[in-house]
């Protein structure tokens, strides 16, 4: 059997951790598996090398950031590359360089476009337990890119389609994927199985559980998917096509603070000027999420919509150097918001369940700024302040718990 088995930040946060990992691997490759390792940097790494980017300079190249990026993931790989020969077992770590691991150019976004296999697979058949750093790839530059936030799921799925891994194992703090984020819910219920689109609006709608990339690319080849403990033995969540679980209506709760909301205010109401403001973001790649349009004054509108805050300043700049041609009076941004979701498959056909989360919303008191709805979820937008206790509101109104 070949088995992919990714550890995320904290599963590699000290030596024992380390050396827990290590164990853990080796006891897979004694029982004669080969043994792909994933490896995100240790603990908080990442957010230090971000802190330290911006100390230098606060608005640091791309190509830069990325290249410094990268380094994390390097030392991890390497110590437990060290770790494991020291408890007597072959093992070689390899950057995205060394496999190679090719993505698109975009530093800091990059996706994962092909992997060459080989050398891989030369060191599983010379018996290496082989480590490769997750988060990160190589462009057609010949720079490192990185993949986003939480990137190493990605490379870790991507690697298992790529080596036709029987598994991928996603070993994280949590045991699996529950029905909200059990930091934030504690009597949150761990799922046994989740299918792949309910996974992929989990992962979109702020459960960090799973980089949203990882579960597209695992439902497009066929990725068996499981998500469990680095430090428990517990059955941890497996992710596929369908599930045999009966249909709950709702699968579970996510939050999402990480968006920002924009307003382009007093545009003419005629038609195409909505058009124009949204053709200009995606000409330049930028995600919009909830949409809201109001009629405030005779001949005129308002529009507002949702950014990634990483895109708000870039956003904001943008509309700013089009807003005589937008028609617009003035464009105002507001970062102390979240996104709050229910999600699950089995919403659509049933009227009930805006109803119910409104209902929930409004009896913790939490206001309720934009909406928005597809078959299998129900978004509100939300002060940032009132996440968590928005979050149990709703997860309770809806039995979620134990
Ligand atoms: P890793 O470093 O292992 O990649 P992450 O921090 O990226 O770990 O993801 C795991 C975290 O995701 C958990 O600690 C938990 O707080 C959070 N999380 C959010 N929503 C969920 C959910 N629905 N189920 C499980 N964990 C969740
Ligand atoms: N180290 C990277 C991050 O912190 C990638 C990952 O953990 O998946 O975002
Ligand atoms: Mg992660």
């Amino acid at each position: 059997m070949l088995v992919v088995k990714k550890f995320g930040g904290s599963s590699v946060a000290d030596k024992e951790r380390i050396f827990n990992v290590a164990r853990r691997c080796i006891e897979d490759y004694e029982k004669g598996n080969d043994v792909v390792v994933v490896l995100s940097a240790m603990g908080k790494t990442t957010d230090g090398l971000i802190a330290k980017a911006h100390e230098i300079n606060p608005n640091p190249p791309k190509r830069e950031l990325d290249m410094l990026l990268v380094t994390g993931e390097q030392v991890s790989v390497a110590l437990m590359a060290m770790a494991m020969s020291s408890l007597g077992v072959p093992a070689v770590s390899l950057n995205a360089a060394q496999v190679v691991m090719h993505t698109s150019s975009a530093y800091g976004s990059a996706k994962l476009k092909r992997i060459d296999a080989e050398r891989i697979r030369h060191e599983l058949e010379s018996r290496r337990i082989v480590i490769v750093t997750g988060f990160q790839g190589i462009n057609k530059y010949d720079d490192f890119t990185t993949l986003g936030r939480g990137g190493s799921d990605t490379t870790a799925v991507a690697l298992a389609a790529a080596l036709h891994a029987d598994v991928c194992e996603i070993y994280t703090d949590v045991e699996g994927v529950y029905t909200a984020d059990p930091r934030v819910v504690p009597n949150a219920r761990k799922l046994a199985e989740v299918s792949y689109d309910e996974m992929l609006e989990f992962a979109s709608l702020g459960a960090k559980v799973l980089h949203n990339r990882s579960v597209e690319m695992a439902k497009k080849y066929g990725v068996k998917l499981v998500v469990l403990s680095s430090l428990t033995r517990a059955e941890g969540t497996i992710v596929k096509e369908e599930t045999k679980v009966e249909r709950t209506l709702i699968s579970g709760v996510a939050a999402d603070a990480s968006v920002a909301r924009i307003s382009v205010l007093g545009v003419e109401n005629k038609p195409g000027i909505t058009f124009r403001v949204f053709n200009l973001l995606a000409k330049n790649h930028i995600n919009v999420d909830i949409i809201i349009q109001s009629v405030t004054e005779p001949g005129k509108k308002d529009i507002s919509f949702t950014v990634a805050k990483t895109d708000l300043s870039d956003t904001m700049d943008l509309l700013r150097e089009n807003r005589e041609s937008l028609t617009a009076r003035e464009i105002v941004s507001e970062e102390g918001v979240a996104k709050l979701s229910v999600i699950g498959a089995g919403m659509c056909s049933n009227p009930g369940v805006a109803a119910k989360m409104f209902e929930a919303l409004y009896s913790a008191d939490v206001n309720t700024e934009m909406i928005a709805t597809s078959e299998i979820r129900i978004t509100a937008l939300i002060d940032e302040r009132d996440v968590k206790r928005a979050m149990r509101a709703v997860h309770d109104a809806f039995d979620l718990a134990d």
